[in-house]
């Protein structure tokens, strides 16, 4: 981990008035701004490789407690498949170990969770936009900040604030027993839904509203995971950390990083600042 590491017990205070310049300044940027990056690469493929909507039928079944995607006979599906090997490749090139988590990303359909006039740069290793000025996460930093809040584990229950298009939930879903994800804008939400429907992942559970108050009612958490940057991370989130609980969040407004918060104890969080990022900012109330 290219991190400066806080190892002993931090007040609840201290974490969250952390702020960005603890940063290591050696680590890799890896900045996501939707619009440049979809510039900066060409289409790998034409769209006719990326239906937007595959199959009606993408069924997951478990095996052992695992999910298993069986992948539908269709042949546009195996070609993209190809390239999500690819995709999954570079991940791994640019540093992602954990191998369930190349596994998830390797199993989920991202074409699926991109409207279809950009359906062509689904594997690119870009965020793109999602509408109501949204992204969805760069490959990369999904499969970084899942690795990060696994820690090589198996999670039972994991928080995702931001569901956005609902992929990153999808790519959780294979990684952690149950998935709850919050979505403040209701379009999203309503989107994550239509995208998620046809995976017929049952793990997941999408809820409306402020993700900034966690949901209390199911917590505590094994893993928390934030896909929107605030100055802190909000406090009722790290008391909804189990203990032995990770946190992953972007946290910073024009330059930002990636911050690591623990639960070590009832009332101990350990806290250290990782690599650069850029998300879209974290908002209070729902829309
Ligand atoms: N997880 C998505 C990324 C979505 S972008 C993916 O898989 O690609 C971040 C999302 O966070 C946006 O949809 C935005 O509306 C949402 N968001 C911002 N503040 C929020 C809040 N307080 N509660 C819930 N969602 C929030």
């Amino acid at each position: 981990m290219t991190t400066k590491e806080k190892r002993f017990p931090l007040s609840l205070a201290s974490v969250v008035e952390q702020r960005i310049n603890s940063t290591n300044k050696s680590a890799t940027v890896m900045a996501q701004t939707a619009v440049k990056n979809a510039a900066n690469h060409a289409p790998l493929r034409s769209t006719a490789f990326f239906p937007s909507k595959v199959s009606s039928t993408f069924p997951i079944s478990r095996d052992n407690g695992k999910q298993i995607l069986s992948a539908p006979p269709r042949t546009e599906v195996m070609v993209s498949e190809k390239i999500r090997q690819a995709m999954v490749a570079r991940v791994a090139q640019q540093g992602v170990n954990d191998k369930t988590v190349l596994e998830a990303l390797e199993a989920i359909p991202r074409h699926m969770f991109i409207e279809p006039g950009l359906s062509s740069q689904a594997y690119i290793d870009a965020s793109l936009p999602i509408g109501h000025h949204q992204t969805i996460s760069q490959p990369y930093i999904v499969a970084r900040m899942t690795e990060i809040m696994r820690n090589g584990k198996n999670l039972q229950k994991v928080l995702e604030i931001g569901t956005g298009c609902g992929y990153q939930a999808a790519v959780l879903s294979l990684v952690a027993k149950d998935v709850f994800s919050i979505e403040r804008i209701k379009a999203l939400h309503e989107l994550a839904k239509t995208n998620l429907r046809p995976l017929r992942i049952p793990n997941i559970r999408l809820h409306y509203g402020d993700g900034m108050l966690g949901l209390p009612q199911v917590a505590p958490f094994d893993g928390i995971i934030l896909a929107a940057a605030g100055m802190e991370v909000p406090h009722a989130l790290l008391l909804q950390l189990a203990v032995g609980g990770r946190l992953i969040a972007p946290v910073g407004g024009r330059h930002q990083a990636l911050q690591l918060i623990e639960r070590v104890g009832q009332n101990e969080w350990n806290s250290a600042m990782l690599e650069q990022c850029h998300f879209v900012p974290l908002h209070q109330g729902i829309v």
